[in-house]
C-alpha cells in the first residue's frame, strides 16, 4: 500500500470502476430483493453545488449504500429542475453582456440560448455529484422540462382543468414589478423594516371624519371602502354612512369586516381591494369595485388620476403625503416597523397586484394529503416537522401556478376570439368550444414546482401506467430534504401523488438542517462565506469531507461548518489508511494463508462461521485466541448491533460517531498496540492476522456508506475481499462473536493502563522512563490481571510489575483504586520528590491565585448582573476547572509529604 492516500487518484479509479460495472443501476440478480428507491431533490440548473448540497447529498448516498449493502434493491434517481425564473435571469444577463436585450428577440430564439446554455451546465453538476461519490442511476436521469416530463405535466394540468381544480381567475398575486411576474406566497420573503405609519382624516357624510392609518399612502388612491371590526361597539352607528376620499373625491361605503384587527391603528381601515389581499377578500365579501391604481412595472396608472399617472409606486408616495398634508388631511405621522415583502431572488419590494392568473385550487388536493400523514402512512424524522406540515396543510390557499416567463412549460391552454379556453394534452388545431381554428396559446408558462410536484412519478414513466418502473419502485421509500422547502415541494409532492397515483410519493421524510458558517450565518453568495465544495473535495478529499458532515449533523438541526472542521475527516481518513497499511504490512509477511478457498476446511467455531460468512472462504486454522482477541470480535459485534440500530432509526450521526469510536478507539488505540506486540511472535502471528483481517474487513464495511473511496480502496488490497464493496453484506452483530467475560477483562485491562498513564501525567513522569508498580488484586483475582501482564507492561511503560492480595503500598506512593482491584505506584526513585514538590507547590500557588481572581469576579454583583450571560457562565467554567485541579494537585503533594 502507498504510504499516504490519494483521495483525487482513488476517486476517479472507483468512479470508473463503479461505473463500468453498472453498480448503481438495478439489474435482474436484484428482482427479488425489497426496494429501497429514493430520488434526488433535483438541483437547479443554475445552481452550483454548495455545501448543503453536500450534506444532503452525503445524508442520501449513505441511505442507499447501506440499504444496498442490507440487500435491497437500491435505486436512486438523478435529475435536475429547469428552475424557471432562476435560469431565465441567467441567461437574460448572459445576452445582456453580448449586448443582446431579450425584449429584441423571439420567443424561440430565446429558448434556444436557455437550452444551449442548460446543457452547459448540466455537465458540471453531473461531474460534481459524480465527484461527491453519488450512487446514482444515470441511465434514468430526468429533467424536469424535457419530453417525458412535459407530457406529465400536460397530463397533470388538463386532468386537474377538467375537474375544475385549475381555473382561471382574477385573484390579488404577489407581483414582482423587477421580475415582470407573478409569484407564489413561498417566494416572498419578508422582512422587517423601519418604515412609517401615515394618519389620515377621510370626512364622512355626517359631517364629521374618520382616521384611517396607513403604511402605504399611495394605494388610498385605489380605495373603495372604510372598513371596521363588527365587534367594535363603538363605531356601529357609521355602518352604512359613507366616506370622502380625499384628493380623489370618491364616496366609500363604511362596511364591517372580520380581518379587521380591533387594535389596528384608529380601528377604521381604508379597503384599496386590488392591491391587498385582505382588502381584496373584503372587497369579495362586500361586492366591492376594484380599482387599480399600480401597473405590473410599479408605476401609478390613468385611474390614479392625472396628478399622480406614470410615476413610480414610491414617488407617488411622497406626493401623495405632500397633497395630504397640504389639504389638511394629514393628522400625523409615526416611525413603524413591520415586515415588507419582498422577492426572494431579486430582493424587489413585492406588489400586491389584481391580476388575471391561473391557480391551482388547493384545499380538495389537501385533504387526502393530511389524512395519509394522520394515519402515518408517511412519517418525518424529525417529528415536529409533521406539526409544521399539518399547520400549513390546513390553512392552505390556492396556488398561483402561471409565471409571465417564457422558459418553462408553457401552459396548455389555447384561447379563441370569441373567449373559450382549450385545454389541450396535444396541441389542437381549432377551439374546442366553437371549432373556430384562429387560436392561440396562453403566452404564461408554468410555475417551476408544478413540474417539481410530480417528481416521484414522474421519472418513473407516468402517465404511462404500464411502466415497470411504477409498478416496482413507486412509492419511493425515503425522501431526503432541507427543511426550507416543506411547503414548497414535500407537501406538494404528497398532494400531487395521492391525486395522480393513488398513494403517497414516499414513506419517509428526512429533514435535514441548513449548513451555516462557524457564526451561524446562512451560506450565500453575497457574503462570501461559502467554500466551494469542489475545491474542498480537491483539497480533503470526498471521504474527509462528507465523514465530517455527517458528524456534525444531527438530523434537522442546523449546522454550523468552517475548513478547519474538515481535519476531523481528513485525519479519520489517514488513520483507517495507516491502520490498514500495518495489517497489510502483516500480511506480507505471512509464514502461513489464515484462510483458504478450498472448501470444507473449515472449523466449527463461530470466529470460522462468521468469517465464512462474511468472506465466503474457509479458516485455514483452529486460531488459538486470547482474552484481546475475543474482546475485539465482541466490541466489533456490539458495534455493528449499535450501528444498525442507529441507522434505522434514522440516527444517522449517532452510527457514524459510533464507528468512528470503535474504529479509533477500541481498535486502533487498544486492539492495534496490544496486536503488535504478538504479531511478529512465533505461534501468535497467524491467529493475530485472521482477526487483524477480519476486523478491518468488516470496519470497512461499516465505513462504506460514509466514505466510500477510501474503503473501496483498502477493501481491495485486502486478500479475503471479493467483488465491490457494496456488493457484500453490511454487518449487523449478532455474528456469534459477543463475549462477555473478554468484555470484562478488557475493561479491568483499560483501567489499569489509564490509571499508570494518569498517575504518569500527574507526577511529570518522564514519558520514556520505565517504571515499577503493583496491582492489589481481591482473593483469586490474580489471574485476570498476570494475563494482561504483557499489555500493561506494554501499553503503560512498566518494567516490575507485583501482583497479588498482598501487595505492600509504601508511604509517598500514589495509588488508585479500580473497583475491587488497586493500582499503586511508588513513587520514590521515579520522581524526585523534592523537585516534584516545589513544583507542585508552585502550581498550586498559580492556581490559588487563578481561583482567587475568577472567585472574586463571580462575587462582584455588579459583574454576574451586568456581563453577557455568556461570559458569567465561562467564568463559572473556568472557577469548577481550578477547583477540580487545586483538589488533584493537594492530594498529590499530600502523597509525596507523606513519605
Ligand atoms: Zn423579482
Ligand atoms: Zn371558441
Amino acid at each position: 500500500m502507498e504510504k499516504h492516500f490519494d483521495p483525487n487518484t482513488a476517486r476517479a479509479k472507483w468512479n470508473r470502476a463503479w461505473e463500468e460495472a453498472h453498480l448503481f443501476t438495478p439489474d435482474a440478480g436484484t428482482a427479488e430483493r425489497e426496494p429501497f428507491v429514493i430520488i434526488l431533490p433535483p438541483p437547479n440548473v443554475t445552481g452550483v453545488l454548495h455545501v448543503g448540497h453536500v450534506l444532503g447529498n452525503t445524508v442520501q448516498d449513505h441511505l442507499v449504500r447501506w440499504k444496498r449493502m442490507k440487500g435491497c434493491d437500491t435505486l436512486w434517481i438523478p435529475g435536475m429542475d429547469h428552475a424557471g425564473i432562476a435560469t431565465q435571469k441567467v441567461v437574460e444577463d448572459a445576452l445582456l453582456k453580448g449586448g443582446k436585450k431579450r425584449a429584441e428577440m423571439t420567443r424561440e430564439e430565446f429558448l434556444e440560448h436557455a437550452w444551449r446554455w442548460k446543457e452547459e451546465r448540466h455537465g458540471v453538476i453531473v461531474e460534481q455529484l459524480r465527484d461527491l461519490g453519488c450512487a446514482l442511476d444515470w441511465t434514468r436521469e430526468a429533467f424536469t422540462l424535457d419530453e417525458p416530463r412535459s407530457r406529465a405535466v400536460r397530463e397533470v394540468f388538463v386532468r386537474l382543468y377538467e375537474k375544475g381544480l385549475v381555473y382561471r381567475g382574477d385573484y390579488i398575486v404577489n407581483w414582482c414589478p423587477s421580475c415582470q411576474t407573478a409569484i407564489s406566497d413561498e417566494e416572498v420573503e419578508y422582512k422587517e423594516k423601519q418604515s412609517h405609519l401615515w394618519w389620515i382624516k377621510y370626512p364622512t357624510s355626517d359631517g364629521g371624519h374618520l382616521v384611517v392609518a396607513t403604511t402605504r399612502p399611495e394605494t388610498m388612491l385605489g380605495d373603495t371602502a372604510v372598513a371596521i371590526n363588527p365587534e367594535d361597539a363603538e363605531k356601529q352607528h357609521m355602518l352604512g354612512k359613507t366616506a370622502t376620499l380625499p384628493l380623489v373625491g370618491r364616496s366609500i361605503p363604511i362596511v364591517a369586516d372580520e380581518v379587521v384587527e380591533k387594535g389596528f391603528g384608529s380601528g377604521y381601515v381604508k379597503v384599496t381591494p386590488a392591491h391587498d389581499p385582505n382588502d381584496f377578500q373584503i372587497a369579495r365579501r362586500h361586492d366591492l369595485p376594484m380599482v387599480v391604481v399600480i401597473d405590473r412595472s410599479g408605476r401609478m396608472t390613468a385611474e390614479a388620476g392625472e396628478e399622480y399617472a406614470g410615476l413610480d409606486r414610491f414617488a407617488c408616495r411622497k406626493r401623495v403625503v405632500e397633497a395630504l398634508e397640504a389639504g389638511g388631511y394629514l393628522v400625523k405621522v409615526e416611525p413603524y416597523q413591520h415586515a415588507i415583502g419582498h422577492h426572494d431572488r431579486c430582493g424587489t419590494v413585492v406588489e400586491p397586484l389584481l391580476s388575471r392568473e391561473w391557480f391551482v385550487r388547493m384545499e380538495p388536493l389537501a385533504g387526502p394529503a393530511i389524512e395519509a400523514v394522520e394515519r402515518g402512512e408517511i412519517t418525518f424524522y424529525p417529528e415536529r416537522w409533521r406539526n409544521v406540515y399539518m399547520s400549513w396543510m390546513r390553512n392552505i390557499r390556492d396556488w398561483c401556478i402561471s409565471r409571465q416567463l417564457w422558459w418553462g412549460h408553457r401552459i396548455p391552454v389555447w384561447y379563441c376570439p370569441e373567449g373559450h379556453m382549450t385545454a389541450a394534452r396535444t396541441d389542437p388545431q381549432a377551439c374546442g368550444t366553437c371549432g373556430s381554428r384562429a387560436i392561440r396559446q396562453d403566452e404564461n408558462v408554468l410555475d417551476t414546482w408544478f413540474s417539481s410536484w410530480l417528481w416521484t412519478f414522474s421519472p418513473m414513466g407516468w402517465p404511462d401506467e404500464n411502466s415497470p418502473d411504477l409498478a416496482r419502485y413507486h412509492p419511493t421509500s425515503a425522501l431526503v430534504t432541507g427543511y426550507e422547502i416543506i411547503f414548497f415541494w414535500v407537501a406538494r409532492m404528497i398532494m400531487a401523488s395521492l391525486e395522480f397515483m393513488r398513494e403517497v410519493p414516499f414513506r419517509h421524510v428526512f429533514l435535514t438542517g441548513i449548513v451555516r458558517d462557524g457564526k451561524g450565518r446562512k451560506m450565500s453568495k453575497s457574503l462570501g462565506n461559502s467554500p466551494d465544495p469542489l475545491d474542498i473535495i480537491e483539497r480533503y478529499g470526498s471521504d474527509a469531507f462528507r465523514f465530517t458532515l455527517s458528524m456534525l449533523s444531527p438530523p434537522g438541526k442546523d449546522v454550523l461548518f468552517d475548513e478547519s472542521k474538515l481535519e476531523l475527516g481528513r485525519n479519520f481518513v489517514n488513520k483507517i489508511w495507516q491502520a490498514s497499511r500495518l495489517v497489510m504490512a502483516a500480511w506480507e509477511k505471512r509464514e502461513a494463508d489464515p484462510f483458504t478457498t478450498a472448501s470444507g476446511s473449515g472449523s466449527a467455531s463461530a470466529f470460522a462461521a462468521a468469517w465464512r460468512r462474511s468472506y465466503g472462504s474457509e479458516l485455514a486454522f483452529e486460531p488459538d485466541f486470547v482474552w484481546e482477541d475475543r474482546w475485539i470480535l465482541s466490541a466489533l459485534d456490539r458495534c455493528a448491533a449499535e450501528v444498525d440500530a442507529d441507522f434505522t432509526a434514522w440516527r444517522l450521526n449517532d452510527g457514524t460517531a459510533r464507528i468512528y469510536e470503535f474504529f479509533w478507539h477500541e481498535f486502533c488505540d487498544w486492539y492495534l498496540e496490544l496486536a503488535k506486540i504478538r504479531l511478529y511472535r512465533e505461534g501468535d502471528r497467524r491467529t493475530v492476522l485472521a482477526v487483524l483481517l477480519f476486523v478491518l474487513g468488516e470496519a470497512v464495511k461499516l465505513l462504506h456508506p460514509l466514505m466510500p473511496y477510501v474503503t473501496e480502496e483498502v477493501w481491495e488490497t485486502l486478500p479475503m475481499a471479493r467483488d465491490f464493496l457494496l456488493r457484500n453484506p453490511y454487518p449487523v452483530g449478532a455474528s456469534g462473536l459477543a463475549d462477555p467475560a473478554a468484555d470484562g477483562q478488557m475493561a479491568l485491562f483499560q483501567s489499569i493502563v489509564t490509571a499508570v498513564r494518569n498517575i504518569r501525567a500527574q507526577y511529570n513522569v518522564n514519558p520514556g522512563a520505565r517504571i515499577a508498580i503493583r496491582v492489589r488484586t481481591p482473593a483469586g483475582g490474580q489471574g485476570a490481571v498476570e494475563t494482561a501482564v504483557d499489555g500493561i507492561r506494554q501499553l503503560a511503560r512498566i518494567d516490575a510489575i507485583e501482583i497479588g492480595p498482598d501487595v505492600k503500598k509504601e508511604k509517598g506512593s500514589a495509588a488508585v483504586p479500580i473497583g475491587e482491584y488497586e493500582v499503586v505506584v511508588p513513587l520514590a526513585g521515579v520522581v524526585d520528590l523534592e523537585a516534584e514538590l516545589k513544583r507542585l507547590a508552585t502550581e498550586k500557588a498559580r492556581i490559588e491565585a487563578d481561583l482567587g481572581r475568577v472567585s472574586s469576579k463571580l462575587g462582584n454583583e455588579n459583574f454576574v448582573a451586568r456581563a453577557n450571560p455568556e461570559i458569567v457562565e465561562k467564568e463559572r467554567d473556568k472557577q469548577a476547572r481550578l477547583k477540580t485541579e487545586l483538589e488533584k494537585l493537594i492530594e498529590s503533594i499530600s502523597i509525596i509529604e507523606s513519605d
